[in-house]
């Protein structure tokens, strides 16, 4: 009768456990809007729920063994360690391109601008769809996600466009951006855009997982601002984020 007992309640917390670690998970699966070899443009519309904000990650197995592979590489991962590993790589390497990057790893650095925090469950969400693609310690890629919101606080919704060309860097797709030029005619909100850097251990400049933004990421933001209202940045590595408001970008964008 005991042993029943100890049965059931290693039953009950199993089950409590693993509800709870799969918490973070689509409600719903995308909508495709096209797909070609290396190339990906699909989206969700989603209610909003605090899940999506929650610094509880996906179990997802693609997302676990990435995060276990980076630990195993690089020793730390703070971020700001990293950052200042990038920031004297970037100098060392006198290239004027990075040297002109150090600039604004410098500015975060000196938490200057941006926040810098855990991945969220939304983030770690959308980095599994790239991680299933293609691995991204051999491979490194980018996906690119534009968050969009409407409603109010009785039901607000989420709508996310996903788009990747399974390497690094990445442009807005016309077809994509129709959508979203759409959207914001039916009265939806460009909230925020997101990315992922990379650790590229395969390039001799050790780009290696810095969530600064390039100076080619704060010129897509400046115009995306101007013409279509974003309000926020963010990009991520897969362990953290930093988030940008529009000040943020505007002050590194004269650094
Ligand atoms: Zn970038």
């Amino acid at each position: 009768m005991k042993q029943l007992m100890w049965v059931l309640i290693f039953a009950f917390f199993s089950s409590v456990m693993s509800a709870a670690a799969n918490e973070c998970r689509w409600g719903q699966p995308p909508t495709i809007i096209f797909e070609a070899p290396h190339e990906l443009h699909q989206y969700w519309t989603i209610d909003d729920a605090p899940i999506y904000g929650a610094p509880s990650v996906t179990d997802d197995f693609a997302f676990l063994e990435f995060r276990s592979e980076i630990a195993k590489r690089v020793p730390d991962l703070d971020p700001f360690s990293i950052l200042q590993r990038e920031y004297n790589d970037f100098i060392r390497s006198g290239d004027p391109v990075f040297v002109s990057e150090a600039a604004l790893t410098r500015f975060v650095l000196e938490k200057k601008a941006g926040s810098i925090r855990p991945i969220h469950c939304l983030e770690s969400l959308l980095l599994s769809v790239q991680l299933k693609r293609q691995s991204m310690i051999d491979q490194p890629s980018e996906f690119g996600a534009f968050l969009m919101r409407k409603g109010d606080a009785a039901q607000m919704q989420l709508r996310i466009y996903f788009s990747t060309w399974d390497k690094p860097g990445g442009k807005i797709d016309s077809k994509v951006w129709d959508r979203i030029e759409r959207d914001l005619a039916d009265g939806w909100i460009l909230e925020r855009h997101l990315h992922n850097h990379n650790f590229m251990f395969q390039d001799p400049v050790s780009v290696m997982g810095g969530v600064c933004p390039s100076r080619p990421d704060l010129r897509m933001y400046i115009d995306l601002v101007h013409a279509h209202g974003l309000q926020a940045a963010s990009v991520t590595n897969g362990l953290s984020t930093i988030d940008l408001t529009v000040a943020d970008i505007l002050s590194l964008t004269t650094q």
